[in-house]
């Protein structure tokens, strides 16, 4: 679960960079966030991430108040949320095995967990014949895959993705955000920030448009792939 309750953020240079914004994604919510650029997105994570702290209002992510949060619960915090980033973010000197069992690692996760949950969310993005190939063998399709297996391994409430479909062709950006809602489908929270409007179009759902700081549109639209 995600709320805002007359959220401001203004950075430490006088910036506002969030306005009043209030908002909030129920537990198994799947919504995109659109918003031109210094719209207020970023902020908008890195509020959910705790790498911030709202300058008034309130932030609740996974149930905790982020304002009140102890730095020492701030890891446990993040472990509930799987965050997907445009640019990959792989280590290009691990497999696609091993950059997602390092996810689970860092954790001190048990062996034999790792050895069957590492191949389970390698095939649920379909990359089982890729499992050791190193990243700079995949497309940028399956460089994102291996991103949201490893956003997945932890097995968070929360998927943020940050522009997933960026640096991807854009024919292939389709598989990412229906993976994406597969996973929704399975009960996880998915917040997308996409700048591309077609997909928008053509899956529809939840749509919320951040403008100078502020929630300028949040609602249910039908997407193409209904009309089909
Ligand atoms: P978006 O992700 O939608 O492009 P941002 O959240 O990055 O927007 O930015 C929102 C506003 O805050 C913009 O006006 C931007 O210039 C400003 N901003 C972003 N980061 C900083 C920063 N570190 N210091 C000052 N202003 C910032």
């Amino acid at each position: 679960m995600v709320e805002l309750r007359n959220v401001s953020y203004t950075y430490p240079n006088g910036q506002k960079a969030l306005d009043h914004v209030n908002l909030k994604l129920n537990d198994g919510e799947f919504a995109f966030v659109v918003g031109n650029s210094g719209a207020g997105k970023s902020t908008l994570i890195k509020l959910l991430l705790k790498e911030l702290t709202a300058t008034e209002g309130e932030v609740y992510v996974n149930g905790y108040n982020l304002n009140k949060i102890k730095k020492r619960k701030i890891p446990h915090l993040r472990r509930t949320i799987g965050v997907v980033f445009q640019d990959f973010r792989l280590i290009p000197n691990l497999t696609v095995y091993d950059n997602i069992a390092f996810a689970l690692r860092v954790i001190d996760a048990p062996q034999k967990y790792i050895r069957t949950r590492v191949p389970y969310v390698i095939s649920l993005v379909g990359l089982t014949s890729k499992a050791k190939s190193y990243p700079s063998d995949l497309s940028g399709g399956e460089q994102q895959r291996v991103a949201l297996a490893r956003a997945l391994v932890n097995d968070p409430k929360l998927i943020i993705a940050d522009e997933p479909t960026g640096n991807v062709d854009p024919a292939r950006s389709y598989e990412i955000v229906d993976l994406l809602k597969a996973i929704n489908e399975c009960g996880t929270t998915v917040l997308m920030v996409t700048h591309q409007h077609e997909l928008i179009r053509y899956f529809g759902g939840r749509i919320i448009n951040i403008n100078t700081g502020s929630v300028v549109f949040d609602e249910v639209i039908g997407g193409a792939d209904e009309i089909q």
